[in-house]
C-alpha cells in the first residue's frame, strides 16, 4: 500500500521519463514534496497551511509512473491532485494540466470545500504547491524584500537601518519576511505559535535569533535599532495575543504585517489553544475552531490598527487576515491596505513578477552560472543586481537549486532564451524548470490582494486567469494549472500557473519565446485595460498589441 515515505527528486542527466518536458514534470513534482522543501511533506502539503502537491500517496504514485510513460504528444490531466486521464495532443501542447480546488461560485467555500475535501474529492493547491513549481522559502524572498524596499522608499528615506518591523507567521512564505527586513537592514520581530518554524528558519540562515520571552525580544531590538544593526528576532507566541500586549505597553513599532495562515482559519491558532492541540481540535470540532480562530483574527487586526493609529506603517500581506477579522465583525479591518495596491501595482503595469527557475541537475553551479547570465543580461538594473548578489551570498538552497528574480515585458523572454542557448551548448549541465509564482501581474484575480482596489473597480473579474491559462496552452508551455483559492483562500481567487522547460532544442526555444512575451504580456493588457497609464506606456515602448487602443 502506498502511504507517506521521504520524496526527493532524482539529479543529474539519465532520465526516467521518455523527454526532459515530462522529466521536469516528474522532478519538480517530487521537488515539492522533498523534505527540505515542503513545510509537512508526510501529509503531502508543500507551504500555505494545507497546499499540497498531490491528493494522496495512491495519486502520487500513479502521477509518477505516468509521467514516466508519458509520450511526447500525450498530456496528463490532473483533477485537484489526482491524474484523471491522459489524452493524445501534440508536441506543441503541455505534457500535464492541472485544474485544483476549482469550485462553482456559490458553492465557493471552505465548508462545502472541506466536505468535498473529506470525500476524497478534492485537494488545496495553494499556487505553486499543486501546480509543482514552489521552490522554498526563496520563491517569495525577492517578492518580499521589494516590498520591504518600497516600504522603505516610501516613508523611511530608503533603508530601514533604525526601525523595527513587527510581523508573524514564520512559515513557508512568511519565513522570508526576517531575511527580507534584515537585507534592507532593518530589525524584525517574527511571532510564530510553532518553535519548529523558528527553529527551521534558524536553520535556514533566515533568521537570526530566538528570544526567550517577549522583553528579550524588545530589548535585543532596540539594542539593534540603535545601532542601526540588521537584525531578526523570532518570538515563539500566538500573535492574537503578543500584538495586542505590545500594543498596550507601547512598544516602538515602525511597521506591522502579517504572514499566519489566516487564509485558511483552520490553519490559525486561536487564542487560548495550546499549538500541541491545534491539529485534533481544528479536526474533531472545524466549526467551533473557525469560529474562535476568527475572533482572534479580529483582536489581531485590531491591534494593527491600533499600531496604524499610533503612526506605524501597517500593511495586509496577501493573506486575507483583513477578510477574516471582518467576518468576526470588527469593523475597522479593512483600514490599512493590502501590500499590493501600497507597493507592488506599479511592477504589474510593467509585466514584472516573480520568474523563477530551477536547476534540473541539482547542481548548484547551474544556478551561479544563470546568475551571471542575467547580470549579463541586464546590466543596466541595479536592483536586480543587488539581489542577485545577496540571493548567492545568502539565500540557502531547498531541494533542487533554484533562483527567482522578478522580470518584466520583454526580460522573462530573453533570459529564458539565453537558458535555453546555455542548455543547448552544454554551458548548464542539464536542463531548467522556467515558471513563476500564481501571484503575478497577469494571471490572477483576488480582490483581497493582486486585484485590490483596481483603477477601475474590476477587482474580481476573474476573466484574466482563464485567458492566462489558455494562451499558456496556446503558446506552448510545459504545463499549465489554474487553481481557485490560492493564497487568500475559498471564494477569494481564481489564478493559473505555468512552467516551461528549457531543454536546449530548437523547439523548446521557440515555446519558451512565446510563452515568456504572452504571459506577462498578459500583466500589460490586464492593466492597460483597468487604465493605468504607466501599463499604456508600456504598451507603447514595447509593442504589446491592445486592440482597444489601435485605430
Ligand atoms: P504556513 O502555513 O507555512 O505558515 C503559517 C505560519 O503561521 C505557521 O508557522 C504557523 O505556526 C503560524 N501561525 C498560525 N497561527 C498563528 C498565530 N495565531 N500566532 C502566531 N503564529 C501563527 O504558510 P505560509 O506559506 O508561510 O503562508 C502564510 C500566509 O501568507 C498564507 O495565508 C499565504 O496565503 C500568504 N501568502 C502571502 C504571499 C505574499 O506574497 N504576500 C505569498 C504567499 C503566501
Amino acid at each position: 500500500m502506498s502511504g507517506p515515505r521521504p520524496v526527493r527528486a532524482p539529479r543529474g542527466t539519465e532520465l526516467s521519463a521518455l523527454g526532459w518536458q515530462q522529466e521536469a514534470a516528474l522532478r519538480m513534482l517530487q521537488n515539492n514534496l522533498d523534505p527540505e522543501v515542503a513545510e509537512h511533506p508526510d501529509k503531502l502539503v508543500v507551504y500555505g497551511g494545507t497546499g499540497k502537491a498531490a491528493r494522496d500517496w495512491r495519486s502520487f504514485d500513479a502521477m509518477v509512473r505516468t509521467l514516466r510513460t508519458l509520450k511526447q504528444d500525450e498530456t496528463m490531466l490532473v483533477q485537484s491532485g489526482r491524474p484523471v486521464g491522459v489524452m493524445q495532443t501534440h508536441e506543441w501542447a503541455p505534457r500535464v494540466l492541472i485544474a485544483n480546488s476549482n469550485l462553482v461560485g456559490d458553492w465557493a467555500n471552505w465548508e462545502e470545500f472541506r466536505r468535498l475535501e473529506q470525500l476524497g474529492l478534492t485537494m488545496y493547491g495553494q499556487m505553486t504547491a499543486g501546480s509543482w513549481i514552489y521552490i522554498g522559502t526563496q520563491g517569495i524572498l525577492q517578492g518580499t524584500y521589494e516590498t520591504f524596499a518600497a516600504v522603505a522608499a516610501k516613508k523611511f528615506g530608503g533603508t530601514l537601518a533604525g526601525t523595527i518591523t513587527l510581523t508573524a507567521g514564520l512559515g513557508g512564505m512568511g519565513g522570508a519576511q526576517p531575511l527580507a527586513v534584515t537585507m534592507n537592514d532593518g530589525v524584525a520581530i517574527c511571532v510564530d505559535c510553532d518553535p519548529r518554524a523558528i527553529e527551521r528558519r534558524i536553520e535556514h540562515r533566515y533568521l537570526d535569533v530566538r528570544a526567550d520571552s517577549l522583553d528579550h525580544a524588545l530589548r535585543l531590538a532596540v539594542e539593534a535599532r540603535d545601532a542601526r544593526r540588521p537584525l531578526s528576532i523570532g518570538l515563539l507566541g500566538n500573535a492574537a495575543e503578543l500584538l495586542p500586549r505590545m500594543l498596550e505597553m507601547g512598544a516602538p513599532i515602525d511597521i506591522v504585517t502579517d504572514q499566519t495562515s489566516a487564509h485558511d482559519p483552520l490553519a490559525y491558532l486561536p487564542l487560548g489553544v495550546d499549538f500541541d492541540d491545534m491539529a485534533s481540535y481544528a479536526a474533531e470540532k472545524p466549526a467551533d475552531f473557525t469560529r474562535r480562530a476568527r475572533e482572534s483574527m479580529a483582536r489581531h487586526v485590531e491591534a494593527m490598527v491600533g499600531f496604524m493609529d499610533a503612526g506605524a506603517e501597517v500593511f495586509d500581506y496577501g493573506n486575507s487576515i483583513r477578510g477574516e477579522a471582518q467576518l468576526a465583525g470588527y469593523d475597522r479591518a479593512f483600514d490599512f491596505p493590502g501590500f499590493v495596491p501600497a507597493y507592488i501595482r506599479p511592477l504589474f503595469c510593467e509585466g514584472k513578477g516573480p520568474f523563477r527557475w530551477a536547476a534540473l541537475s541539482g547542481d548548484a553551479a547551474d544556478i551561479h552560472k544563470t546568475d551571471k547570465a542575467i547580470l549579463d543580461l541586464f546590466p543596466e538594473n541595479e536592483s536586480l543586481a543587488r539581489w542577485i548578489k545577496m540571493a548567492g551570498e545568502r539565500v540557502h538552497f531547498q531541494g533542487l537549486p533554484a533562483r527567482i528574480c522578478w522580470l518584466g515585458y520583454g526580460e522573462r523572454d530573453r533570459a529564458g532564451e539565453r537558458f535555453n542557448d546555455m542548455v543547448a551548448s552544454g554551458e548548464l549541465s542539464a536542463p531548467l524548470a522556467i515558471g513563476r509564482d500564481h501571484l503575478d501581474c497577469g494571471s490572477v484575480a483576488s480582490p483581497y490582494r493582486e486585484t485590490e482596489a483596481m483603477l477601475d473597480g474590476s477587482d474580481a473579474i476573474a476573466d484574466w486567469p482563464l485567458l492566462n491559462a489558455m494562451v499558456n496552452v496556446a503558446s506552448g508551455a510545459s504545463w499549465v494549472s489554474l487553481h481557485h483559492g490560492g493564497g487568500v483562500g475559498m471564494g477569494r481567487s481564481i489564478h493559473a500557473g505555468q512552467v516551461t522547460v528549457a531543454d536546449g532544442t530548437p523547439l523548446a526555444g521557440e515555446k519558451i519565446r512565446r510563452v515568456l512575451t504572452n504571459d506577462p504580456g498578459m500583466g500589460v493588457i490586464r492593466h492597460v485595460d483597468a487604465g493605468y497609464d504607466r501599463a499604456d506606456e508600456v504598451a507603447d515602448e514595447r509593442g504589446v498589441r491592445v486592440p482597444m487602443r489601435e485605430g
